[in-house]
């Protein structure tokens, strides 16, 4: 029997399989592009890509039905905004997870493998449960880790490129995937996670993380105006009330953006030297931040632009990549489910339950004949 799933296994994919995503809960920002889409338009023509739209983990913190009905567009901005970001659509599948419910059984099977306490101790859950408002963690949210097991074991991916935040939650997937293999037999990889440059991009509000959800973010399809506006009403040294005091560069978010986004070197030097000795004021090293920010960003609007243009199209592709990723999740379901004893059991139940229908019709029509 064993030796089936190993075949199973071997037969699959000729390229790595990397399963990463985001929740449709607006656009795509900076720290989305540092964190994890950056190293998915680096690897997505080496490896399979599946690019799942989270909708059944945006319930975890938005499940108003307003919510609900933004998700169809929201998927939309968020396939725009991998594909302007770099990503070729034809090399990577997109898909909607709420239309897999194969997705949610799985996650079921999965519940058992793991303890309430371990995921307890995962502190992005509580900052999530905190950032929302949520007085209680609600069941789901505790079950956020389990779910993405079941989003990255349904396709078998073997390397998740995700932020910091996300890095936890493949750690527990990495321990479901074991447990299972070791109580029923290997079916899944053991998947690996690919931290950004960037594991966690500050938001403009200096807050600890950008995030679509805190109002904090710059946008990859903000116009120039808008990112000029956001630059300069960013946070920075809150005791440098005069451009003539000497101001932090450490922690400052308008610094990190300038490292991370800036490629002029010798012009952020010039600009920290100045800031430290108090010689130059806030407004240079923002207008110049939004300059190279809308430099970093010129590429990726043109991009966005030519696809939007497109009617129907990014419908399409989310379409036709749910479709296969759902025969792919059907697949893995099957053998999961045969590995675990699902089908035997009932395949023995059908067998006796046939047998005796068999018996029972053939009986019937010998009396009427
Ligand atoms: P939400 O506020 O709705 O949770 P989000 O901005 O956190 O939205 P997600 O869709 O939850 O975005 O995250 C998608 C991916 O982007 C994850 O891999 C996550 O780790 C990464 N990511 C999100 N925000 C950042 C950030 N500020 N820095 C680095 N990576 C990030
Ligand atoms: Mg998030």
């Amino acid at each position: 029997m064993r030796e089936e799933f190993r075949y199973l296994c071997r037969m699959e994919h000729a390229k790595k399989r990397i399963l990463t995503g985001d929740r449709p809960t607006g656009k795509l920002h900076l720290g989305h592009c540092v964190g994890t889409l950056e190293n998915r338009v680096r690897l997505h023509r080496a490896y399979e890509c599946f690019f799942i739209i989270a909708d059944l983990h945006m319930l975890t913190t938005k499940n108003s039905k307003e919510d609900i009905q933004k998700t169809a567009e929201n998927a939309r901005h968020l396939v725009l905004d991998n594909i302007a970001a770099g990503i070729d659509p034809d090399l990577a599948t997109f898909y909607l997870q709420s239309a897999i419910p194969e997705v949610a059984e799985m996650n079921t099977l999965f519940q058992n493998l793991i303890s309430v306490p371990r995921l307890e101790r995962i502190p992005s859950l509580k900052e999530m449960a905190r950032d929302t408002g949520k007085s209680e963690m609600p069941y789901g949210l505790l079950g956020y880790p389990v779910l993405q097991s079941a989003d990255i074991l349904c396709v078998k991916g073997e390397l998740v490129p995700v932020g910091k935040d996300n890095a936890a939650h493949v750690e527990v997937t990495r321990e479901i995937a074991r447990r299972f293999n070791h109580l029923y037999g290997e079916v899944f990889p053991i998947p690996e996670v690919l931290v950004g440059d960037v594991p966690t991009l500050v938001g403009t509000d200096g807050g600890a993380k950008m995030s679509k959800s805190l109002n904090n973010t710059i946008y990859l399809s903000d116009d120039s105006k808008s990112v000029d506006k956001k630059v300069m009403g960013m946070f920075t040294d809150p005791n440098r009330i005069r451009a003539d005091i000497p101001g932090r560069i450490e922690g400052n978010p308008v610094f990190i953006y300038h490292d991370i986004f800036n490629p002029d070197k010798a012009e952020i030097q010039n600009l920290k030297e100045r800031y430290q000795q108090g010689t130059v004021g806030d407004v240079e090293v923002k207008e110049k931040l939004a300059r190279a920010l809308n430099a970093f960003l010129d590429p990726i609007r043109e991009r966005r632009a030519h696809f939007e243009q497109q009617k129907g199209f990014v419908d399409e592709v989310i379409y036709d990549g749910t479709q296969k990723v759902r025969k792919e999740v059907q697949k893995t379901l099957y053998e999961m489910r045969k590995a675990m004893g699902f089908v035997t059991a009932w395949r023995s139940i059908e067998r006796k339950a046939t047998d005796r229908i068999k018996t029972h019709s053939s009986s019937a029509s010998d009396t009427t004949l």
